[in-house]
């Protein structure tokens, strides 16, 4: 081959290769992941034949097969993995039919993966809506906040006591926060709230199954809803607790709201034997009954 042909090739292959890095940043490195990075970090916990919840690190969305279609609950940070979630679902399930599309509340990291449902209605306390049109902000600033977290994950002394599983860990958050920069730069991560709103309760239901939604008012965020399905005996509880039932407040108090949605949800605890938080945490009624208290220690204060 003649050596300018080889030049011409080389300076193609030079030119795609800076043309991928503008595209999509620095973020296909992937160190301690294998060649498919999400295969590698996805995690799918099949609750029951008609429950899955898929994880990437603390990214998590709940799929729930109904006769009528797919119930989904939250939508996970950004639309590209959501996708891929959905992709195995669709495998799991064997149908593609997705019925309706819940958020627990307004973060960004349960509601950025919202347009990987074209089509689906979405439905959330009128408060998400208002949350999330108000909060969409500076794409660009987004952007450079989600660089600053990269890096921080980048600089992570992960190489510590808790050895190669918190490597792991670590590699998978990065991956999160690579794949939400690089679709925030093609400009497909795009705010989409709830369609269908409320203020204090809704009930769906969708082939055979109830689900009851009820605002639990001001606590992790403004938005903050439960939702439970009786005829499964599970809880979706968003982010309002964590393991050992502790609360995740950060949006002042509404203790009123509180308690009257826990008086509500305390009547029904044989009906609930799963509870599963925002980040995938799967939990039981011991961990509802802990908040229960620490949400009356709280008014009593
Ligand atoms: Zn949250």
């Amino acid at each position: 081959m003649k050596k300018s042909i080889i030049a011409g090739i080389i300076i193609i292959g030079i030119t795609v290769i800076i043309s991928l890095v503008i595209r999509f940043g620095f973020f296909s490195g992937t160190s301690g992941l294998k060649d498919d990075p999400v295969r590698d970090c996805i995690k799918t916990v099949r609750l029951t034949e008609s429950v899955i919840v898929v994880n990437v690190a603390s990214d998590a969305v709940t799929f729930i097969r109904t006769v009528d279609g797919i119930v989904v609950i939250d939508a996970g940070i950004t639309p590209s993995l959501t996708a891929r979630y959905r992709k195995i679902v669709e495998k799991e399930f064997q149908r593609k039919d997705f019925l309706y599309l819940i958020n627990t509340h307004a973060h960004h990291d349960h509601t950025g993966g919202n347009s990987a449902f074209p089509g689906v209605r979405i439905i959330g306390h009128e408060n998400c809506r208002t949350e999330m049109l108000a909060g969409t902000g500076d794409p660009e600033k987004i952007k450079a906040w989600t660089l600053k977290i990269i890096e921080e994950y980048e600089n992570e002394p992960y190489l510590d006591e808790s050895g190669p599983e918190n490597e792991r860990e670590n590699a998978c958050q990065k991956l999160r926060f690579q794949h939400l920069y690089n679709d925030l730069q093609k400009g497909i991560r795009t705010v989409k709230p709830p369609d269908i709103t409320f203020t204090d309760s809704l009930t769906i239901y969708a082939g055979g199954l109830a689900f009851h939604l009820f605002y639990f008012g001001k606590a992790h965020s403004g938005s903050d809803i439960l939702v439970f399905i009786p005829g499964l005996k599970i809880l979706m509880c968003g982010d309002l607790f964590s393991p050992g039932g502790i609360p995740a407040f950060s949006n002042g108090g509404d203790t009123l709201h509180w308690i009257a949605a826990m008086d509500r949800l305390m009547t029904k605890t044989s009906e609930i034997e799963t509870v599963i938080g925002g980040h995938g945490q799967i939990m039981n009624r011991n961990d509802l009954e802990r908040f229960n208290e620490y949400i009356r220690k709280k008014q009593d204060r």
